[in-house]
């Protein structure tokens, strides 16, 4: 029975009935006073509690701020503020006002109010405080209020996962068969031939020969397997591992179950077993053809219609191993072919992809490329499964690729000759796309290049290099310089960057490239060193020069001089560093400014003492940016007044005239 709101504002607005000087209206702990009564209200015994702001009732005001109806099922607050409107609140008695400790500083106006809200709650004890034991019959009320909100929302998610299937009954077996590590657990006894038992297939076998922790073959069932000797088995071991299963929930959508499974041999040979879900990614193909991915996880302390919960499972963190939030793992292969019957992914290659990549898989990333890239079948059809991976996984897998053509080579836009290489190689989007560019450069030895990077993981050969050298020769180059960097432990990678940059430096500094001694020194890492000392030098030389020019454009006619004071210029970088020492200020570090054109720095010295430094004047353009003396000190009155002067004389004319 729902409250009668309309019966309960009839009620809701009972001044409080206390004589004016009455003792509780002025004790400062109280800040509101609370008044008890039961009443019939629509049919239903309710318990209404008032409460009365003490201050605003000593001062006359009687009506109360909150009236709060609660029955067996329900409770429902009336809230009126001071200018008397008034509102419906849901919330419970001590979130009713957010002051500090808001019930602790709320008090029965007498001792029968109290009694009648013990009596209201059941509650037999009397000498429990009555707003607590009201707390706890409001808070069981509460919870089963938010718990039936929670299961009404949960509605559309326990019709969604009507759709999903039992899980196969097979399934248990072939995870033990293979997904799970297999042992070979055997007893040390001296002899050739020894009994063991296989976890895989479960029968007792005979091993020749055993030894521990070796893998071999079972000789029941074939599957690669651990032998391990039991006393040597730690107390608890565990093994786990994620295993997906693919189901048809409709005629355009599939389910990815993400299933954990943990075996575990606390001292036996036979593994506990514990299978659990922890995510279900629904795939579907949209009415356009993309697909459409929606993630449910298994949220244990979920407490409503369902566990299952919108999103990813919870992202654990760091010091988690997050296994649970997993979703790469083995393919369930048996169903695979049924599950995908009559589906959009009816021709999905998922399991020929998922046995030849061998290594887990996320399927629902693969399921939903597939509907976006039909290439992907394609790839994996005529064998190039990592190609296949760059494009269902990587973003810009597909770039390389004209998707819309049919064949191989032309999907690859490389020549027909090239492919038995490139899928040797295995290639994936970035070779593919290294090998494209060499075959638009008609690069010779392409096909060479590309098998030494794919065999040495050489990522980039930077193209420059093969503007100067030809493949075979820079190939049998590296080759040979890897003998001078082994102590070094340079990758060969790292190799070809120091090479490349040895060649561009060369370039830099003006050697002849076309010399053999050049372009192939004995040594590359020391004539690397070398050329970049070179280098280095050429580059402080053209800063030099230029800063020279930079004063020569203006020399003589920036100079100037009168009554004692005169303003000269810098011959060199090092004349800044000295000036910066002498006056203790940064000017030295400008050199390179001024080389650049940025600013000029100009000397001020008395004319008696020309080599003595005085004020240090840095210019831009025609604007004066600083005049500093010794530790960066402010000019004299004298320096300030002969500094205006000069850049009205000299410095504006001059640029006035440029
Ligand atoms: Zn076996």
């Amino acid at each position: 029975m729902k409250l009668d709101k309309r019966a309960c504002r009839k009620v809701a607005a009972k001044p409080l009935s206390l004589p004016a000087g009455h003792g509780l209206l002025g004790a400062e702990q109280i800040d509101h006073l609370i008044k008890a009564e039961v009443h019939n209200l629509g049919h239903t015994r309710t318990l209404i509690l008032y409460l009365y702001p003490r201050q605003q009732c000593a001062q006359g005001n009687r009506l109360p701020r909150w009236t709060v109806f609660i029955t067996r099922r329900e409770f429902i607050t009336l809230r009126r503020d001071e200018g008397g409107k008034t509102a419906w609140l849901l919330s419970m008695l001590d979130r009713l006002d957010c002051s500090y400790r808001f019930l602790s500083r709320c008090a029965f106006c007498t001792r029968r109010d109290e009694q009648i809200v013990l009596r209201f709650v059941g509650e037999k004890d009397s000498s429990v405080p009555a707003l607590n034991a009201l707390y706890r019959f409001q808070r069981r009320l509460w919870e089963k209020r938010t718990h039936q909100q929670r299961v009404l929302r949960d509605q559309p998610i326990v019709q969604r996962m009507r759709a999903v299937r039992a899980l196969p009954r097979g399934l248990p077996a072939w995870v033990r068969q293979s997904v799970m590590p297999a042992y070979l657990f055997y007893d040390r006894t001296g002899r050739k031939k020894v009994q063991a038992y296989c976890t895989s297939c479960q029968k007792e076998v005979w091993l020749i020969n055993p030894k521990n922790r070796r893998t071999t073959i079972c000789p029941h069932c074939g599957r690669k397997a651990v032998q391990k000797t039991r006393a040597s088995r730690a107390r608890w071991h565990e093994d786990k591992e994620t295993v997906q299963l693919i189901q048809c929930v409709s005629r355009t959508e599939l389910i990815i179950r993400i299933l954990k499974v943990r075996y575990w041999y606390a001292g036996t040979d036979v593994a506990h077993q514990h299978l659990y879900e922890t995510a279900r990614y629904f795939v579907g193909q949209q009415a356009d053809g993309t697909p459409r991915t929606e993630v449910y996880h298994y949220a244990e302390w979920h407490d409503g219609a369902t566990h299952w919960q919108p999103g990813e499972y919870p992202r654990p963190a760091f010091w988690n191993s997050g296994f649970d939030a997993e979703d790469v793992g083995a393919v369930y292969l048996p169903n695979l072919k049924t599950a995908l019957l009559g589906t959009p992914w009816q021709y999905c290659p998922i399991g020929q992809f998922y046995r030849q990549i061998n290594e887990p898989i996320q399927a629902s990333t693969f399921l939903a490329a597939c509907l976006e890239h039909p290439v992907i079948e394609h790839l994996v059809k005529v064998g190039f499964t990592k190609l296949a991976a760059s494009v269902a996984y990587d973003r810009d897998g597909s770039q390389c690729l004209d998707e819309s053509q049919h064949r191989t080579h032309r999907i690859l836009q490389v020549e027909k000759d090239d492919l038995p290489l490139l899928k040797t190689l295995q290639v994936d989007a970035r070779w593919l796309h290294c090998y494209q560019s060499y075959l638009g450069k008609k690069l010779r030895g392409r096909q060479q290049l590309l098998a030494w990077q794919v065999e040495l993981d050489v990522r980039d050969v930077p193209e420059e290099i093969l503007d100067w050298v030809r493949v075979p020769r820079f190939l049998e180059y590296i080759q040979a310089q890897a003998k001078f960097s082994a102590d070094e432990n340079h990758t060969t990678a790292g190799l070809v960057t120091l090479y490349r940059d040895y060649l561009s430096m060369c370039r830099e500094a003006g050697h002849d490239l076309k010399k053999r001694s050049v372009l192939f020194p004995e040594n590359c890492r020391a004539a690397h060193d070398e050329v970049q000392q070179h280098c280095r030098w050429l580059h402080t030389q053209k800063m030099r020069e230029n800063f020279t020019q930079a004063y020569l454009a203006v020399n003589k006619k920036i100079c100037y001089r009168h009554k004692g004071l005169q303003i000269i210029c810098p011959s060199t970088p090092e004349d800044l560093v000295q000036e910066g020492k002498n006056l203790h200020h940064c000017v030295g570090s400008y050199a390179e400014r001024v080389a650049k054109g940025q600013c000029l720095i100009l000397f001020l010295r008395h004319t008696d003492e020309p080599e003595k430094p005085f004020y240090t004047i840095e210019v831009r353009g025609d604007q004066i940016q600083q005049v500093h003396g010794d530790h960066n000190s402010n000019p004299t009155l004298e320096v300030e007044q002969f500094v205006a002067q000069w850049k009205k004389r000299v410095l504006t004319p001059l640029f006035k005239a440029a």
